[in-house]
């Protein structure tokens, strides 16, 4: 039988313009979509080298760091959690995870998957981990790994003192791997000054980047690691040490890994660009200005911060408490279905629990905070209304 080509594909491309400020993507600018438009370059150009060049530099100044093995891997954010883990673990190697929302499990899930005896270190609900608790951890389990997230987008937590915690790391021989997807550009992260051996971030979130590509750095320390592993790492797609010889950070000649995606490279330079352009300590008081006025504006409303201390809350990705007895599905669709505003439920520990408003790139601004302030309510009072009348039909 001839499979017929599908009627679906007759129709003209149609994507709508919404205003994305759910835990992630952000909208991309104008100069971000413009740049990926361009016409398409080899994967081994010369054009195309250079402008891997440029986005590494970019990488560089955003995460704070000298280190060479700078680069990014072609994927989403998950694949720079694979890769970091992929690099580092060999087969038995204690990895404690660092607990404060679903990200910590899947990287231990991933972790198993490269043969880690994974321990845990789970924070208390709606918290941050304590150095305390953390000290703790290190002395009972002994890790050789240990892994945390600077921005959980799950709860909305921020994990501060990864300074403190990279010291301990140091003291205990151990490497340090740091989840900066959700956080970079809304927090300061000093990836050298705090002795972080991996970094990987989202380019789609505070950045503004496209999704597909992810930014991620190897401290010296982790890649000497690297090259006196006992065993290749187990996934050929994720070797740092192919993928960088690609992107010529280790001075010899570059080798095919893959074929990047040149459109994605565009954008994410572009990003960086205009981000660059900013300045990192500006673009951080901007997001967390916006947020200060997003919580101040959720108080005035009557509604909750899900994270209690306040100084534990991750600007980027904000979580309110969902009011009782209001369904926060219907609350999202009102947003996204009168406004085309996404406005996200929870995920894993707050599923039910919490909105989720995402302020990053190009949306956190204090007039989006705004908007999102006003949608929110009326999406609220409006649901609220809706559930009274239909109380009363039954009555
Ligand atoms: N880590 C964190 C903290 C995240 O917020 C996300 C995305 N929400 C990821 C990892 C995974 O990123 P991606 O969806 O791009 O694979």
């Amino acid at each position: 039988m001839e499979v017929p080509p599908p009627l679906v594909l007759k129709r003209a491309l149609f994507v709508p313009s919404k205003t994305l400020m759910g835990p992630g993507p952000s909208n991309c600018s104008q100069r971000v979509l413009e740049a990926m438009s361009n016409p398409v370059l080899g994967h081994m150009h010369p054009e195309c080298l250079q402008i891997m060049d440029e986005v590494k530099e970019g990488i560089k100044y955003i995460f704070q760091t000298l280190n060479d093995a700078t680069m990014c891997i072609s994927g989403a954010g998950h694949s720079g959690m694979e890769a970091a883990l992929c690099n580092l673990i060999e087969e038995d190697d204690v990895v404690l995870m660092g607990i404060t929302g679903v990200w910590g499990h899947r990287a231990a899930d991933m972790a198993r998957r490269y043969g880690a005896d994974v321990r845990y270190v789970e924070a208390s609900f709606g918290r941050a981990l304590t150095l305390e608790e953390i000290r703790f951890a290190f002395d009972t389990h002994k890790p050789r790994v240990f892994f945390v997230t600077q921005g959980d987008s799950s709860t909305g937590i921020l994990q501060r003192h990864i300074c403190e915690i990279g010291e301990l790391c140091r003291q205990h021989d151990c490497f340090l791997v740091v989840d900066v997807v959700a956080s970079l550009g809304g927090t300061d992260f000093l990836m050298d000054e705090w002795k972080v051996d991996v970094a990987y971030t989202g380019s789609q979130k505070a950045l503004g980047g496209p999704a597909g590509l992810t930014p991620i750095s190897f401290s010296k320390r982790a890649l000497t690691h690297i090259r006196q592993r006992k065993s290749k790492p187990k996934v050929y797609y994720f070797d740092i040490l192919l993928i960088g010889q690609y992107w010529g950070c280790y001075g010899t000649p570059r080798i095919y890994h893959h074929t990047i995606s040149a459109t994605l490279l565009y954008g994410l330079r572009e990003a960086l660009a205009h981000f660059c352009a900013m300045g990192l300590k500006k673009v951080v008081q901007r997001h967390q200005e916006c947020s200060n006025r997003l919580q101040l504006g959720i108080e005035e409303l009557g509604l909750e911060m899900f994270v209690q201390h306040e100084p534990d809350r991750l600007p980027t990705v904000n979580t309110i408490k969902v009011p009782f007895g209001v369904d926060w599905k219907k609350v999202a669709d009102y947003a996204m279905r009168k406004y085309n505003l996404e406005i996200s439920g929870g995920l894993g520990p707050t599923v039910e629990h919490v909105f989720r408003i995402g302020l990053m790139g190009e949306n956190a601004t204090l007039e989006k905070v705004d908007m999102v302030l006003s949608i929110l309510n009326e999406a609220i009072q409006s649901i609220k209304l809706r559930a009274v009348k239909a109380e009363r039909s039954k009555i």
